[in-house]
């Protein structure tokens, strides 16, 4: 699996929006596109946004294809994948594998149908 940052967030935007931007602090639907980047400029309440606001992937400085990589790793792995194992797939540092596994343990409980949905679509 080998999508580009651009790639993931269009995978997201499907999933969490249909692909119709919505501002993720007031639910307005009225928003101006960026040219680059994939954000988004709120119409309604002016402030600007990605669609990983409020998501687990939101103010990680982690590559989303990094993390969709680790998410199968962890989501589809019949043993429990070690902190050691995902920082070498994955290519981050031990730390940053670290957090992303609790990240994602905890994103089981609280975004399970986001997972649920990104799972069935890395196939
Ligand atoms: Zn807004």
């Amino acid at each position: 699996m080998s999508k580009t940052h651009q790639e993931c967030l269009r995978v997201l935007e499907v999933i969490r929006w249909q692909g119709k931007p919505r501002c993720p602090y007031c639910d307005s639907t009225s928003a101006s596109a960026f040219k680059s980047e994939q954000r988004y400029h709120c119409n309604t309440c002016f402030t600007s946004y990605s669609v990983t606001v409020g998501t687990l992937f939101h103010q990680t400085h982690v590559d989303l294809h990094k993390w969709f990589h680790a998410l199968e790793l962890v989501l589809k792995a019949s043993r429990a994948v070690s902190v050691r194992q995902l920082a070498q797939e994955v290519g981050v540092s031990k730390n940053t594998a670290s957090y992303m596994i609790a990240r994602i343990r905890k994103a089981v409980e609280e975004e399970s149908e986001l997972l649920q949905e990104l799972v069935r679509l890395l196939d």
